[in-house]
């Protein structure tokens, strides 16, 4: 039976990139695995090669002064590791979730930072407008896309110093212009890739401008110079990232992503806000294409919905512990067909209820 794929991530990646990749597993180079060659090999030196400059030709960054990086340790690590190659003395922060909170959280071991803006009160169910970004702090640091409270910056501010964005969640779903932001990073899993790599962009003139000393691997400059191999890099989800930019760019790149992931939000947003049954749960305004929260109104009707749901083959969909109800992931590689499977059960739910 066909799956539909909501997870929030890891995530639903492309079919054909599976297969590429299942394949490499067993015969990368002239009979051995990707998983045993060495990754100082040309043929895999060629693949993060080609990995980071596929990130800056889809981002439209090429040839403008920023290097991309394929690190690890998660998005979860850049929060410090941001703070430790940047914040000198402040830093302003816009808290539109649980992972701003987090970067936050990090950030302060560092040094001083200030909340510009926060709908922590709210419980994240919008984003702040309307705040202001000090000219004397040394960064501004903001989440694109809050993928536990389905929440959306749909307008960035225009920032008086380096901007520095967690796109953990979108990056790739949408064009922006790119050249907006100093350092962009994002964990592979949302949607680019399995887990165990992170993509940073980074601007290379803000960096090597705090006084502290930076451990090697912590050093955005280091990484640089080397390649993104200072150290053994996580050859799989490099690769399997490098094979899905690759799949986005022949289908058009982002532009053309962007269509089909504003056809696919649209869609279930208007069942959500038709239907009686269920009721979004961020501000209109604000809501995510990548990320659709919402709940069911009449508790009676959960067991009856999620014994459907599981027989149309969807998976993923239960709301994170913070916010409950469901939430519906409809990353880049998830097809509209899906989306109108789930759609069709919240449908019929109605006419049953
Ligand atoms: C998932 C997520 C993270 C955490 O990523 P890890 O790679 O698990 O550390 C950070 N920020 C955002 C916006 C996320 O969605």
């Amino acid at each position: 039976m066909k799956k539909h794929n909501f997870s929030a991530g890891p995530c639903i990646l492309p079919k054909s990139v599976m297969e590429q990749a299942a394949a490499a597993v067993l015969d990368f180079d002239d009979g051995l695995s990707l998983l045993e060659v060495s990754h100082r090999s040309k043929p895999f030196v060629d693949v993060m090669e080609n990995a980071r400059s596929l990130a800056l030709e889809l981002l439209g960054l090429e040839g403008k002064g920023y290097k991309a990086l394929f690190l690890q340790g998660g998005a979860s690590m850049q929060f410090l590791m941001v703070a430790l190659n940047l914040l000198e003395k402040r830093a302003g922060y816009l808290n539109t979730g649980t992972w701003s909170d987090k970067a936050i959280k990090e950030a302060k071991i560092y040094d001083d930072v200030y909340e510009v803006g926060s709908s922590k009160s709210a419980n994240f169910n919008y984003i702040p407008k309307g705040y202001e970004i000090p000219e004397d702090y040394d960064y501004f640091h903001c989440t694109s896309n809050n993928t536990i409270f389905g929440t959306q910056m749909k307008s960035f501010p225009k920032s008086p110093i380096p901007m520095v964005c967690d796109m953990s969640s979108d990056i790739f779903s949408r064009q922006l212009d790119f050249s907006k932001f100093d350092l962009i990073y994002a964990g592979a899993q949302k949607n680019m890739g399995p887990a165990g790599t992170t993509l940073v962009v980074v601007r290379e003139d803000i960096l090597g401008k705090v006084s502290r000393k930076i451990p090697s691997i912590m050093d955005y400059k280091v990484h640089i110079s080397k390649g993104s191999m200072f150290n053994t890099p996580p050859v799989f989800p490099v690769y399997v990232t490098m094979l899905t930019l690759q799949w986005l760019k022949d289908l058009g790149g982002i532009k053309a992503i962007e269509k089909e992931n504003k056809k696919k939000a649209n869609f279930i947003y208007s069942e959500i806000d038709l239907n009686p049954l269920f009721k979004g749960y961020s501000a209109k305004e604000d809501r995510s294409n990548m990320n659709a929260t919402f709940t069911l109104e009449n508790e009676n009707l959960k067991e009856t919905f999620e014994a459907m749901v599981k027989e149309a083959g969807i998976n993923g969909l239960n709301g994170h512990r913070s916010v409950g109800g469901y939430r519906a992931s409809m990353y880049n590689a998830l097809s509209l067909d899906s989306v109108k499977v789930l759609v069709e059960v919240m449908s019929e739910l109605e006419s049953k209820a």
